[in-house]
């Protein structure tokens, strides 16, 4: 059996749902994988736990006012791992040698600076921090390819047909990429009996257990919209050779057609495992704790197009893309402010492809060509969409 060299992954967002199933499949194989880098927003508790069970050399907490809370937690459960706080912080280390592999699975646009700062370093990035595509895609490709950064991508859909590709550059015999999509906890509702839908039901996925917000962009479809622009930037296909398939079974996770009409997919049980066994041991597969898919007990594989009326999330999403430029950095950043609000159960959930359409049009896009054009962009989009709420505040 071949042997390798102990990789050393920082895992950021290890307190998330994505973290949780990168540190599950990384305690599988120790002496081929430790985690030496634990990073989390605000949940120090939870974060001082991740420490005990994995034994990281250094634990970085988001919120810098936490960073003592952090130190004593650690220094009085008697571990070794540094306490760090803040994104400069983050960044130092994902960019050092503290680290050959990052998961970068931080929720929202706020994982955009570690994202760039492990593109720029040439280590393995295995991508699950979709806002940061939709942001930045072109600043972050293009750094990774700069570098020699390998990035995998994480997202179902997106290790699906990376491992079609089995490449992350679509050449020029893929005729299409087909993203599917679950449809959501609302699929075949109308628009109408979308009003009133609370915040327990969008949040309870039928097929996939993740974080509150992307649980609420599966309800809306705009995290297909999302896909669909981190796509583009990943696999450097235009949006005429792009498309979106609902299928309920969540078990056939993208597909891609070549211009033989041969069509790949990528088949498997709903666990984010799979795709982070893949990150990690690729081009070789290792164990996951994911068991096989046994069609017999899934006989049915259904197929239908999505509902843009009752979702129009998912079309702003396209309008944005075909837009360019400064447009899905507005998108994501006014879906972001409206997600959080419908969470907090300030807004009702039709107010947020409202208050997504109504930033893209107070906001026309213009060229992205800097880093600072594009956070100069979301800024402008949450300060809008945080005064539009005010229109939207459910009774
Ligand atoms: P969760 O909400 O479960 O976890 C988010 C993580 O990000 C937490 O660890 C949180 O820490 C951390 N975090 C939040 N803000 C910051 C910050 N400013 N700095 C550092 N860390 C921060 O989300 P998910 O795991 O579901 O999703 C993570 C990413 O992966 C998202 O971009 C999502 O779209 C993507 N993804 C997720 C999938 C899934 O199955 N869950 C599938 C495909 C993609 P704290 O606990 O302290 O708040
Ligand atoms: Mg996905």
């Amino acid at each position: 059996m071949a042997t390798h060299a102990l990789r050393n992954v920082a895992v950021l967002g290890a307190t998330g749902s994505i973290g949780a199933s990168a540190l599950d499949v990384i305690a599988r194989h120790p002496g081929r994988y430790r985690a030496s880098v634990l990073a989390a927003g605000q949940s120090v508790d939870a974060l001082i736990a991740l420490c005990v069970a994995h034994r990281p050399d250094h634990a970085v907490i988001a919120d810098e006012e936490s960073y003592l809370r952090l130190r004593d937690g650690l220094a009085d459960a008697g571990l070794p791992t540094q306490a760090h706080a803040g994104t400069p912080a983050l960044d130092a280390l994902v960019s050092g040698p503290e680290c050959d592999t990052v998961v970068a699975a931080i929720v929202g646009a706020a994982g955009l600076s570690s994202t760039l700062a492990a593109a720029r370093a040439g280590k393995r990035l295995l991508l699950a921090n979709k806002e940061s595509l939709v942001l930045a895609g072109e600043l972050v490709t293009r750094a990774a390819d700069a570098s020699g950064t390998e990035i995998i991508p994480i997202d179902s859909e997106h290790n699906a047909i990376f491992q079609c590709l089995r490449s992350r550059q679509a050449q020029g015999d893929v005729s299409r990429i087909v993203l599917t999509a679950s449809g959501g906890p609302f699929r075949g509702r109308r628009r109408d009996e979308l009003a009133q839908v609370t915040r327990e039901q969008a949040v309870a996925h039928p097929k996939w257990s993740m974080g509150p917000k992307i649980s609420v962009d599966s309800a809306t479809l705009m995290n297909k919209g999302l896909e669909l622009i981190e796509a583009h930037h990943l696999f450097g296909v235009g949006r005429e050779r792009l498309d979106v398939l609902v299928h309920p079974q969540s078990l056939v996770h993208s597909l891609v057609e070549f211009v033989d009409g041969s069509t790949l997919a990528q088949l498997g049980l709903p666990d984010m495992r799979t795709s982070l066994a893949v990150g990690l041991g690729w081009p070789e597969r290792i164990a996951s704790g994911v068991g096989g898919l046994d069609l017999l007990r899934h006989p049915r594989l259904e197929f239908e197009a999505p509902d843009t009326d009752a979702f129009p999330c998912l079309r702003l999403a396209w309008e944005a893309m075909a837009a360019g430029g400064t447009a899905p950095a507005v998108l994501n950043a006014a879906n972001e402010v409206a997600v959080s609000a419908f969470l907090q159960g300030r807004i009702g959930f039709l107010s947020i492809p409202a208050l997504v359409e109504d930033a893209l049009a107070a906001l026309p896009a213009t060229p992205a060509d800097s880093l600072d054009a594009l956070l100069a962009a979301d800024a402008q989009a949450r300060r809008l969409t945080d005064r539009n709420l005010a229109g939207h505040l459910s009774p």
